[in-house]
Parts: C-alpha cells; structure tokens; sequence
C-alpha cells in the first residue's frame, strides 16, 4: 500500500480562494477585517513566519499591521501596546510571535490579549473553553491538522487517536479537540514509556516532538493516518518532519508531507479565525451568527 498525500498547500488554495470572497462580503457591509502582528527582537525564524502570515493577509485581503518592538523593550511597553490594540476597533485579531525575549513573561502578554482578538487561541479562556468544545478561536495548528484529516473523508468518531507531543500549542489542543469529536485519544510525550506501544494502535497518527526520524514505520499500524506537524532543519538545510515519510507511506493509507502539509494550513486557520472575528465583531455580514469552531464552509464541501 502506498499512502494518499494529504495535500495542505492544495487545502489552503481552496480555503485562502473562499477567503477572499467573506472578506468582499464584510467590506461590502463596511467592515475591513485587519489583524495585527507583534514581533519582539529579530529572531530570524520569527521573522521568516510572521512575514508568511503577512504575505497570507495580503492574499486574501486582509490589512495586516505588523508591530515590530526591539528587543529590550520593557513588558510594560509590551502590555501598553497589546491594550492600545485590543481597543483599536481596526484590528480584529491579535497575534503575539513566540518565542519572546526571556526577560518578558509569556503567560502575562497572552492573557492581555483580548479573549475576542486573540486569534492565536492562546488566551486561558480560549484554552480552557477547548475542554467544553466551545472555543472561539480554536489554536491554528490543530485546527489546520482537524482540517486535514476532514480532507480524507475519515469520520474521527471511535478511532483510536494517537498523538505524540504534549506541547500547550499542539499536542495538548489537538487531543481535547479530537476528544471533542469522540475519538479515542492518548497524547504521549518525552516521559512515555515505550512508545511504539501506543502508536502502533493508532488508526490516527499525529506527531508534533519536534525530533526528525522519530517514527519508523515498525511503529505505525498499516493502513493508518499520518499526520506530520514536526518542522525539523537537518545540517544539510534540509527540511524534515518527525516521520520518516518515504518508508512510512508505504504503510500508511493517508499522510502529510513536509514542507506542504501542515505548515500552510497553520497559516490559513490563522485567517480563517480572523475572518471569524471580523464576522463576530458585525454578525450580519456574514449572514448568520456563527459560534464554535467547525470547518470553513470550503473545507466541508
Ligand atoms: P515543544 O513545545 O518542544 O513540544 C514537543 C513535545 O514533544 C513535548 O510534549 C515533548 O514531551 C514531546 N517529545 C519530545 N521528544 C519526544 C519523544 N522522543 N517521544 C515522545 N514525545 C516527545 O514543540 P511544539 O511547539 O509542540 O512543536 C512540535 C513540532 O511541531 C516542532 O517540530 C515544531 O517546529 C512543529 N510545529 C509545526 C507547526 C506547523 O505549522 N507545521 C506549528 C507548530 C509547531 P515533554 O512534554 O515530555 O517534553
């Protein structure tokens, strides 16, 4: 058996195209959905995705209002800005790029974001409301990885749902949503014992640790989904994910690639949850009142 690819820039296009087409609804009704863009210091990797998310709003018509702040800039200065956005009626999502500066407390600077800009998902309340299922703003990786696995026709209900990596961003997220959907979840994490045990039950595969070459295909059941969220930079600048996708597929019947499985919808759920804003801040352009956090209609066709 050799995999189907879940193909996340094809996703994204057919997303990103129904994108553009709410946001002609919302100008129309005179709203101009805008998200703004904090980046503390010059990391350069945090250059490189917050100019992707810049480049994604200008695709789809979305103003983007990048905040560039230097990297000694005091917390206060930070929480000053983050307050002046949160009531500039403009903006309607708000993204703080991670990692910050150590001398910048992370918990503080997320809570500070309004809970209906805060697009990233980070905020406790959009966190805590994930247990319920009724997030605003559900984290933009699972959210894109829940898309994904929608793309295969799979109905996650009763599957058992492995994921590896526990982190507050990904792994924890995507458990509570796939929860949610009553699928059979184990997150494991560094501390799992044996983990090939728990993997090789999965009918769902998701990976999200950050260590490339970590799943043979010894460890997956055949005819499994995988999912691949790891983004791994090997010596020789190559770009890699957490499986070894060429001997993997060959038992997978689904399965991400990287780069172009994960890493755009991470981008386009970013979007898509700053459209949602937008919408939510003026119900009526877009027609209906939505809440939670189901697929975009494009996704569900
Ligand atoms: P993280 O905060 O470093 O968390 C990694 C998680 O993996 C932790 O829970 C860790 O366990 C677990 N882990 C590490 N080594 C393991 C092992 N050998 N066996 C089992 N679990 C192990 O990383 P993250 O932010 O969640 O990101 C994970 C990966 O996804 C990275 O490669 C990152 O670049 C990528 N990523 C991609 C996207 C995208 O858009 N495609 C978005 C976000 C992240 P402990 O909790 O016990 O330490």
């Amino acid at each position: 058996m050799t995999a189907q690819i879940i193909d996340g820039k094809a996703l994204s296009r057919q997303l990103r195209a129904g994108f553009r087409e709410r946001v002609g609804h919302l100008q129309a009704q005179g709203v101009q959905p805008g998200l703004a863009v904090i980046l503390v210091g010059e990391n350069p990797a945090s250059q490189v995705y917050v100019g992707n998310k810049i480049k994604a709003c200008e695709e789809c018509g979305v103003r983007s209002l990048h905040v560039g702040l230097p990297a000694d800039v005091s917390e206060a200065e930070v929480l000053a800005t983050i307050e002046r956005l949160n009531a500039d009626e403009q903006v309607h999502g708000i993204l703080v790029q991670l990692p910050l500066p150590p001398h910048i407390p992370v918990a503080r600077v997320l809570e500070a974001i309004a809970v209906d800009k805060d697009v990233d998902g980070f905020h406790l309340y959009n966190v805590g409301a994930l247990v319920t299922g009724h997030s605003i703003f559900p984290p933009c990786t699972p959210y894109g990885v829940q898309l994904l696995l929608d793309a295969t026709g799979t109905d996650v209900a009763g599957q058992n749902v492995v994921v590896v990596g526990a982190s507050n961003i990904v792994g924890k997220p995507m458990g509570l949503m796939l929860l949610q959907r009553e699928a059979t979840v184990t997150i494991c994490h560094a501390k799992t014992r044996d983990l090939a045990q728990h993997t090789i039950l999965a009918d769902i595969l998701i990976v999200a640790a950050g260590k490339p070459g970590l799943i043979v295909p010894q460890m997956v059941k055949r005819g499994a989904i995988v999912i691949d969220v790891g983004i791994n930079r090997l010596p020789d600048g190559r770009i890699v994910g957490d499986v070894c996708f060429d001997e993997v597929k060959e038992k997978a019947s689904w399965i991400t690639p990287v780069p172009g499985g994960v890493g755009p919808m991470t981008v386009t759920m970013l979007i898509e949850n700053t459209l949602r804003s937008a919408e939510r801040s003026f119900p009526l352009a877009r027609g209906d009142d939505r809440h939670g956090w189901d697929a975009p209609p494009a996704a569900r066709a």
